[in-house]
């Protein structure tokens, strides 16, 4: 089978100012015409729903989507919290209305997700698999973006080395048995973080789980930016078979 061309064409984790993080910029037009620019035919807008996020952010980019004309599929989706283990922030109405759910179970950062409450390492660690366990577990989860990524500020990086291959490979056949996609952003190429990411997604591969490309743009020089990650999807020899697209489009 040829390499994979089709994760050029795919950004599924997109930001627009409609998530308070992301820059001003990033009007649905001129993300719609920047992806367009950059051969995007697959995007999903997926802004953030934590626990204080009024939902109707995401009604409101239904309605805006539906006066533009966008050159490619465009899917409603959303980034919604594990806030902790049994705890999430996807509402019934958003899995009825959506088109495709992302969860992250580590922004870590925000107060509303419970932070590990031991000190030693290889807990945290387990907090963060244990999270990213959870995320996996859900029926409604079609994607988890950025696992078991440790965000800025947060902890020490290196204690996800602690993580061995066996206690993974557990919780990535979950992923696999529940059809739950596993992300690859420009986050994954963070240097100090890269070892660990090779060895994650190498199993992921293994176990045949699909994956998602997203670029996580907050600011409109990133929208579309997925050839990024053409050094990982090389180096894991991930073919367009492996490429996860929303259900309509399998
Ligand atoms: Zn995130
Ligand atoms: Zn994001």
């Amino acid at each position: 089978m040829s390499k994979s061309e089709l994760f050029r064409r795919c950004d599924f984790h997109m930001h627009s100012v409609l998530s308070p993080c992301a820059r001003q910029d990033m009007e649905l037009s001129a993300i719609l015409d920047i992806c367009g620019e950059r051969g995007i035919e697959y995007l999903g807008i997926t802004d953030h729903i934590t626990a204080d996020t009024d939902t109707g952010i995401l009604w409101q980019t239904r309605c805006e989507l539906s006066n533009l004309h966008p050159s490619m599929k465009v899917y409603l989706g959303c980034e919604a919290d594990v806030l902790d283990v049994g705890k999430h922030t996807v509402t019934d109405e958003m899995r009825k209305k959506l088109d495709f759910i992302a969860v992250a179970a580590n922004h870590f950062s925000n107060p509303f997700v419970v932070r590990p409450d031991r000190h030693d390492r290889r807990a945290i660690a387990q907090h963060y698999l244990r999270m990213f366990e959870y995320a996996c577990s859900l029926d409604f989860a079609d994607v988890v973006v950025h696992p078991l990524y440790v965000m800025p500020g947060t902890h020490d990086p290196a204690l996800l080395n602690l993580l061995e291959d066996h206690e993974m490979i557990e919780v990535i056949s979950q992923a696999k048995e529940n059809g739950v996609a596993i992300e690859i952003s420009p986050r994954s190429l963070v240097p100090e973080q890269m070892r660990f990411r090779m060895r994650f997604l190498g199993l992921c591969k293994k176990a045949g789980v699909k994956f998602s490309i997203g670029s996580d743009a907050h600011q409109i020089e990133m929208a579309g930016m997925t050839s990024l990650v053409a050094p990982i999807i090389e180096e894991l020899g991930i073919v367009d078979d492996d490429i996860w697209l929303p259900e309509s489009e399998r």
